[in-house]
């Protein structure tokens, strides 16, 4: 599964994040996904939640994931606007297929509570 290895990438750098930090554990981890992403959220939450585990420092974390909606401008009249729908946005003003996305798929870690 797809958000297995992203879940294991992340909590291998929050586990360095805790050795760094001299920490004894990590509680809180809150996350932003972008809707076009491709992550589906609760694969996600429950790879997490299953390897946790694995990492001492990080085994009793709790996951917030924060899903951001796909953000575009229109190349027209550059208005800018959030979406849910992922296909085929056209913009809410002038109609325009004309588009750019600014924002929609990223994976962000927002901030990390530790306990030193
Ligand atoms: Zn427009």
């Amino acid at each position: 599964m797809h958000e297995t290895s992203i879940v294991i990438g992340l909590l291998q750098s929050l586990s360095d994040l805790a050795d760094r930090e001299n920490a004894k554990k990590i509680t809180k981890v809150r996350i932003k996904i972008g809707k076009l992403s491709g992550i589906v959220v609760d694969s996600f939450q429950f790879a997490f939640d299953t390897l946790k585990g694995e990492f001492k420092k990080i085994k009793d974390a709790e996951l917030t994931i924060e899903e951001t909606p796909a953000r575009y401008r229109c190349n027209d009249c550059k208005k800018e606007f959030e979406i849910d729908s992922v296909y085929f946005p056209e913009c809410p003003q002038c109609n325009s297929l004309n588009l750019s996305l600014i924002s929609g798929e990223e994976l962000e870690v927002i901030d990390v509570e530790i306990e030193v």
